[in-house]
């Protein structure tokens, strides 16, 4: 029987002009015998060495082997046949150079499923029978010309195939050497279908025992064709005893693994080149997940103490969301072309405001601590009422002026005013403020009072020219202990004159300073805003307690002034009569005829407490007509909302850089893999003319795109921890704030895998083509 049978095979390449390479070849191969194949070059001898292993395809005829057709084949037939049951062993040994001896030899049993451990068994056992089992670990690069070709002869019979396809496999041996070749194809032609193509006639005659001639594509002569011809009838299309290939990924991954180590100079650089876009991202996540932390953690410590402030002055609002997005838009189109000029009135585009706290409300304010036990720490109320302050210099006693021009107090605050409440929130308080100076402490009942210096210290010329002081520097202690304020009752202050009260005069503050009535205030403590604080709560200047504020409300409303300015129509001071409604509802307030409040003041327990607080005050608003609605002020939620917008824009920009960055990584990665492809053409060829398929060569670049893209990722990722160890430390020591890189340990995750990803797709197309590539072709590229 017929291992091999051509019939009438043509090949024709069409490039350029048409060659006929074979031409009507009609050959039958014995199951065992040792074929030449002679010819001048040019005449087909290696197309047909192609088209008979299976690594080109015929353009007309039929190749049958062991009476099978294989007309009807499809690439994964082929694929499997070269594995199965071919060996090639070519002129140029094609040995893949980074691998050993020994690997060389097993990737085609890789190839075909065979275990490790029976894989090393059989290549060192076809290594054995070369004479090269001293040589398993070295390299292509290591062996001679004719020790690298017993290498390619052992790797053609690793799979113990039934036919052994020679292409001029002495071409570049010197004499001695081939000969060796030979006597080993020799041996090998005793169990198995040798076909050898050779220039060497006098081998062919010696070795061979058939010789075919070649010409123009035809055969010429043949020395000793087999007597019997089967014909074509007895073709069966039965392909099913070619069992099919196929390399696992964990052997693409590891072709790939050893190909990049050979090449670990570019693999590294690489890696790092793809790792810049994973960096700039991870910072990028990193910044802002720690700056969202950091601006979290800083609502919590340091403005959940402030205050919702409901205020009774009027407060001008911009009208809807057009006021909101920039002024003179609305139906105004921006930069007209037309000759025209709007006559504009801005006032209309706002609407003020004015919260009367009417007795409903206040009475509503006053159950919220029973309505939300958990979310109120504090309620305090400003009074419109003067305190009657003198101060003590030196030599006199003076009227102390609680307006200030310097100083640098939150807007709505009483900013600018040198006398303040404190808010019965201690913590609060000292959440924003150090106590400085020794025995420096809060006060605590209504003689007490603290000062308030700014950050370097200092304190307002204007308000130390009041107690005549005008040195340069002073000590704390100058100030910690002393007394030198005084609040004087309303009885003491005003004296009636008929209907008309008199304030006293500068002449009588010395004996008012040293009588018996009010209250003489001790200075117990300095405040300093602290070094990290969010933002100042008080100006420069007094403070006092809650407790004074309620004394001398209390003391006023029963004062002689007081209860006169209730029943008079005009002001009791100047005797004239009042402007307005407004007017008198504030001298009634600062006598203290009137004590509703002025202002109120809401503590929150902690940030999220804030939100319930709102809305219960919403409630009452809802509803009810403007006019009557109240409306109230979040500083903290101002100041964050600032923040996280300037966060996020910074991180909006930060974002597009970095994928800028990444997308030009992921472009390098593909033509770095593009680049590998086209330097790896051979070794395609190889692994294909072993019997890999074409989405075998496919996973190796994949895989080996996928090692650098981990690669990339990790070195990314771990570069962005490691960066943000002095990062950080540089951030606390420029700005005083802690761990504002954090990488996430999740988004760190996801970034390694985005870049297996994305270095997967960058490869896509490169790989695709590697598979595509024709093997002869690829065999044939250096
Ligand atoms: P040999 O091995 O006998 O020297 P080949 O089989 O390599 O000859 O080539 C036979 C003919 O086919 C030659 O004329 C050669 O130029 C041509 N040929 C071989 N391969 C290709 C190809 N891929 N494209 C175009 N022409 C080819
Ligand atoms: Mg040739």
């Amino acid at each position: 029987m017929r291992k091999l049978q051509l019939e009438h095979i043509t090949k024709t390449y069409k490039s350029g002009e048409l060659v006929t390479a074979l031409n009507d070849v009609s050959l039958t191969f014995r199951e065992n015998e040792f074929v030449a194949v002679l010819g001048p070059s040019g005449c087909g001898k290696t197309t047909l060495l192609n088209v008979v292993g299976g690594l080109d395809r015929y353009d007309s005829g039929d190749l049958i082997i062991d009476g099978t057709s294989t007309s009807q084949f499809r690439d994964s037939d082929w694929d499997a046949y070269r594995n199965h049951s071919i060996g090639f062993v070519f002129q140029n040994y094609n040995l893949i150079g980074h691998q050993t001896v020994l690997q060389n030899v097993e990737i085609a049993l890789t190839l075909s499923g065979v275990s490790a451990s029976d894989r090393d068994h059989l290549a060192k056992q076809a290594l054995a029978e070369v004479g090269l089992s001293d040589q398993l670990e070295k390299k292509p690069s290591q062996l001679s010309g004719g020790q690298m070709q017993r290498v390619a002869i052992a790797r053609a019979l690793v799979n113990n195939p039934d036919v052994i396809l020679a292409d001029e496999p002495t071409g570049a041996l010197d004499s001695h050497t081939s000969t060796q070749i030979m006597e080993i194809l020799k041996e090998i032609s005793k169990t198995r279908l040798v076909i050898m193509v050779t220039h060497n006639s006098k081998l062919a005659d010696r070795y061979a025992n058939r010789v075919i001639q070649l010409l123009d594509g035809a055969v010429e002569s043949d020395s000793n064709p087999p007597e019997e011809y089967h014909s074509a009838t007895d073709v069966q299309n039965d392909k099913s005893r070619f069992k099919k290939t196929s390399m696992s990924f964990a052997t693409a991954t590891g072709l790939s693994f050893k190909n990049l180590l050979t090449k670990r100079g570019r693999t590294i650089t690489t890696s790092i080149a793809g790792s810049f876009g994973i960096i700039g991202i991870a910072v990028v996540l990193a910044l802002s997940s720690g700056l969202s932390a950091y601006m979290a953690s800083m609502q919590t410590d340091m403005l959940s103490g402030f205050p919702i402030m409901i205020s009774t002055q009027t407060q001008r609002f911009d009208r809807g969301i057009e006021g909101f997005f920039g002024s003179g838009s609305g139906s105004y189109v921006s930069y007209p072309t037309d000759d025209i000029i709007y006559n504009y009135n801005s006032n209309e585009n706002q609407r003020e405001h004015t919260n009367v706290l009417s007795d409903d409300y206040l009475a509503y304010i006053a159950k919220m601590t029973d309505a939300l036990p958990n979310a109120v720490s504090a309620i305090t109320y400003q009074r419109g009422v003067t305190m009657n302050l003198l101060a003590k210099t030196s030599d006199s006693v003076v009227r102390f002026e609680t307006r200030g021009s310097g100083g640098s107090g939150m807007a709505g605050m009483g900013g600018g005013s040198y006398w303040q409440e404190m808010p019965e929130n201690y913590d609060f308080i000292l959440s924003l403020y150090d106590l400085i100076g020794e025995g420096s402490r809060l006060p605590n009942a209504k003689n007490e009072i603290v000062l308030v210096v700014d950050e370097y210290n200092r304190i307002n010329t204007n308000l130390l020219n009041q107690f005549g002081l005008d040195k340069k520097t002073y000590k704390l202690s100058d100030f910690i202990g002393k007394t030198m304020l005084k609040v004087i009752d309303n009885d003491d202050y005003y004296t009636k004159n008929g209907d008309l009260f008199e304030a006293a005069r500068p002449a009588e503050y010395l004996s008012l300073y040293e009588g018996s009535g009010g209250v003489e205030l001790t200075i117990v403590g300095i405040l300093r805003i602290k070094e990290d604080a969010a933002s100042s709560y008080f100006s420069q200047g007094f403070v006092y307690t809650t407790a004074l504020t309620a004394y001398v409300v209390d003391s006023a409303k029963n004062s002689e002034i007081a209860r006169a300015q209730k029943t008079s129509d005009k002001d009791v001071l100047t005797g004239m009569p009042f402007a307005d409604e407004n007017a008198k509802k504030t001298r009634l307030r600062s006598t203290g005829a009137d004590t509703t409040p002025s202002g109120i003041n809401i503590y929150p327990v902690d940030f999220a407490a804030k939100d319930s607080i709102k809305a219960y005050l919403d409630d009452y608003n809802e509803g009810k007509p403007e006019a009557s609605r109240v409306v109230y002020t979040d500083m903290a939620e101002s100041i964050s909302d600032m923040t996280a917008t300037l966060v996020n824009t910074v991180s909006l920009v930060l974002i597009g850089f970095a994928a800028i960055s990444l997308l030009v990584s992921t472009i390098m990665i593909g033509i770095i893999t593009y680049v590998s492809v086209i330097e790896r053409t051979k070794e395609i060829g190889i692994l294909r003319s072993v019997g890999a398929r074409k989405k075998d060569i496919s996973r190796v670049f994949n895989a080996e795109a996928m090692i650098i893209g981990l690669l990339a990722g990790i070195i990314g990722v771990a570069t962005t921890y490691l960066v943000s160890i002095p990062g950080n430390m540089l951030i606390v020591s420029i700005a005083g704030i802690s761990t504002i890189i954090a990488l996430n340990p999740l988004h760190a995750l996801i970034l390694v895998v985005g870049s297996v990803i994305l270095t997967l797709i960058a490869s896509f197309f490169p790989s695709r083509g590697a598979a595509k590539k024709n093997p002869v072709e690829a065999l044939r590229s250096e």
